[in-house]
Parts: C-alpha cells; sequence; structure tokens
C-alpha cells in the first residue's frame, strides 16, 4: 500500500474583509521590476471589486472570460501574452469563482513550462513550478481553492492538470465576496461542494482524514441549504468553509459518478460543471439514495430549476463522445464502484444513464 503524499495550500487567510490585506500578503512576492497579474472574473468588470485590486508598477488586471469553462487554448493565449510583454512575471492572482481560479493556476503553471497546456492534462504531467499563485474565490464550491488541478478542456479530453506544482501559495477566503452571486449559480456550485461530500463519504477510497473533513463540510451545506429559512452574511461564511473542507475531502479521496458522468456533459455539449453535477446526480438514486433524496429537497426549498432532457435527440456518435469522455475518468469510477469497475459501469448502462439526463 502506497499513501498518497500530497501537496497543499501554503498559507490560508480566512475572514470577512481579509481581501483587504491582499497587497501587504504581496508584498514580499514582488521581485522587483516583474509584475504581478491579476486575473479577475469577468462579472466583476465595472463593480467596485475591481478597484479595489491593489495594483503597483507594472501590475496588469486582465478581465477574464469565463462564458465557457477554461479551455487549453486561451490558457496558452494568456500565457503567451505575459511572456511576450513582460518576459516573466511575479505572481498570477485568480479573483471569482472555479474558472478564474482554474485559469490562475494553469497560466501560472504555464509561463515557466514549455509547449501547451494540453500536454499536461493528465496526472503528474507538469515538471517546473509555476511562478507564485494566489486563489481567491468568490463563489464556494467547488473547491478549486484548495485542489491540486486546474480543470481544462483541449482538443481531445476534459482533464485537469493534476500536479504537485498546481495547488496555490496563498488562498485569501473573505466570504464577502460571495454576497451578491445570483440564488441559481450560487445554488449550483455549492451543490458541488455538496456532492463532493456525498461521492467521497460513500466512495472505496475513503479513509478518516477525509471522512473527518467530507462529515464536516457536509454538516455545514445542509445548515445552509436544509435548515435555513433564507440566504444571510453567516451562510456565505459557511458555504465558503464547506467548500474549502470538500476540497480537503476528495484531496485524500476522489469524486464519483455524478462527476464522471457530468465531465462527458461539459465536454460535448459544453454544460457548466456545477449544473451538470447537478443535472447527473438528479438521477443517481441507484448509487446514492440518501444522498439524492435530500439533494431533491433542497432543490424544492431552494426553488431551484435543473434543467430536464438536455440529451434528448443526440446521435449515436454523440453518447459514445460522452461514454469515451466519462470512461477516461479511472479514479471516479474505482472510488465509486470498487476495482471491478468495467464490470459494472459497462458501456449500455452509461448511454441510459445519459439518455435519462
Ligand atoms: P464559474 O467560475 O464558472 O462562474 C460561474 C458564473 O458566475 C460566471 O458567469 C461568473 O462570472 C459568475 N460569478 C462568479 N463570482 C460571482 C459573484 N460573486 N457574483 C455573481 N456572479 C459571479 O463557476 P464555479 O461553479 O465556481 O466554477 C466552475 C468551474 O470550476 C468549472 O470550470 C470547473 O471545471 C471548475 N472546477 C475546478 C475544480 C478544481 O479542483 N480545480 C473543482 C471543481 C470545479
Ligand atoms: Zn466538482
Amino acid at each position: 500500500m502506497k499513501f498518497r503524499n500530497f501537496k497543499m495550500v501554503g498559507y490560508v487567510v480566512y475572514g470577512r474583509g481579509s481581501f483587504n490585506q491582499l497587497d501587504e500578503i504581496l508584498a514580499p512576492q514582488r521581485k522587483g521590476d516583474p509584475p504581478i497579474i491579476f486575473l479577475l472574473d469577468h462579472y466583476f468588470e465595472n463593480k467596485p471589486l475591481a478597484k479595489r485590486i491593489p495594483l503597483r508598477g507594472k501590475d496588469k488586471l486582465i478581465f477574464v472570460d469565463v462564458s465557457y469553462e477554461p479551455k487549453t487554448v486561451y490558457v496558452d493565449k494568456l500565457a503567451a501574452g505575459l511572456k511576450q510583454e513582460f518576459g516573466t512575471v511575479s505572481g498570477i492572482v485568480g479573483i471569482g469563482g472555479g474558472s478564474a481560479m482554474d485559469l490562475a493556476k494553469a497560466v501560472s503553471l504555464m509561463v515557466t513550462n514549455p509547449g501547451s497546456s494540453a500536454d499536461y492534462q493528465g496526472w503528474d504531467l507538469v515538471k517546473q513550478p509555476g511562478v507564485y499563485k494566489v486563489g481567491i474565490p468568490t463563489l464556494s464550491g467547488t473547491g478549486a481553492e484548495v485542489s491540486r488541478t486546474t480543470v481544462l478542456t483541449g482538443p481531445t479530453k476534459k482533464l485537469g492538470m493534476n500536479s504537485d506544482f498546481t495547488p496555490f501559495d496563498q488562498i485569501v477566503l473573505d466570504p464577502e465576496l460571495t454576497a451578491g452571486a445570483p440564488a441559481n449559480q450560487r445554488f449550483y456550485t455549492g451543490m458541488d461542494c455538496y456532492i463532493h461530500c456525498i461521492e467521497s463519504l460513500q466512495g472505496t477510497y475513503l479513509n478518516e482524514f477525509s471522512k473527518s473533513y467530507g462529515e464536516k463540510a457536509l454538516q455545514l451545506c445542509q445548515e445552509v441549504y436544509v435548515n435555513k429559512k433564507g440566504w444571510d452574511d453567516d451562510s456565505d461564511d459557511k458555504l465558503m468553509m464547506a467548500s474549502y473542507a470538500g476540497g480537503m475531502s476528495i484531496a485524500y479521496s476522489q469524486v464519483g459518478v455524478a462527476h464522471a458522468v457530468s465531465y462527458g456533459l461539459a465536454y460535448l455539449l459544453g454544460t457548466k460543471h456545477g449544473i451538470g453535477n447537478c443535472i447527473v446526480f438528479d438521477h443517481l438514486e441507484e448509487f446514492y439514495p440518501d444522498g439524492v433524496y435530500e439533494f431533491k429537497k433542497m432543490v424544492e426549498k431552494n426553488k431551484i430549476d435543473i434543467p430536464q432532457h438536455i440529451t434528448k435527440g443526440l446521435t449515436d456518435e454523440q453518447f459514445n463522445t460522452m461514454i469515451d469522455v466519462s470512461l477516461v475518468m479511472k479514479p471516479l469510477w474505482e472510488n465509486a464502484l470498487g476495482e471491478d469497475w468495467q464490470k459494472i459501469m459497462t458501456r449500455d448502462r452509461l448511454r441510459a444513464l445519459y439518455e435519462k439526463l
């Protein structure tokens, strides 16, 4: 038995208003001339947060387009642009949801690694550390702030750059930044965390480390989405810690069926991670009966729409593409169904599941 020896985030600051400490946090990282680059979710263009970015010297603020989940071509373009303009940079700060944070991680790595980010989609393919990188979530749930991956859609697959060089050097967890998010979006991303917990806690990779974080994150999600009457500051505080703990839980275990299936939807139809997981999880009673039961209650209580029949009318070829993308996710299937997963999740069974969505 070989135990995973995983790299964690370097520094963590948590608290309402902790974003105001960013300038001070970055100061020791400034290496003279090379600037710090801020990748800010385009939602914040013309919003007060954009004015609060602590720009100094040649620092640059780039509003990143997250209309689509990050693509390898976009990462390559951003990294090449920075190398051309500055030669090198002192650091990359990603501020936004999972998409903006993943872009920051990937761009940090591609400033120092040769070739295309598509060359590094997989496990432990990245060879050089990236430049200093900071993650600042404005939505809670993905756990991208703590994970060792950055999920990218490339020419042939949707797969992360999973490596010890991928985690952030610093994260700033300021629940104030998530306050204005629309209810539907907040639910979809929050449910990403809920689903991480269920898939981790019901998985075959579970150990006491994952369980400790997973149970706490699950409890926080339940407090926010099951017990509370409305949304308040405390909900933002709790969900931010749920996201962190949920991410820590899957660091030592894995996600499962909903994620493996949702990757196929994302690749073929561009369905976003949070909503895609919800669409799939809604139909996973046979794998996660208690979690799906509670999920349906939360959907109802929070008055959320979960799209239906999104795979209606797709061709055999399109179903096969989704099945191929999904079955690449071997560790997810193994965690969910055990070593014999290939005998359990046949192509026909997976096709039947996709047809239900
Ligand atoms: P997102 O980052 O894709 O953002 C969703 C939408 O919300 C965007 O339109 C964005 O502009 C907007 N938004 C962000 N913050 C806002 C705020 N405070 N107020 C209003 N609108 C806001 O959504 P997400 O669910 O956080 O992230 C999904 C992405 O994260 C996917 O690309 C997925 O692949 C990735 N992901 C990564 C990991 C990881 O471990 N690296 C884990 C899970 C998901
Ligand atoms: Zn997820």
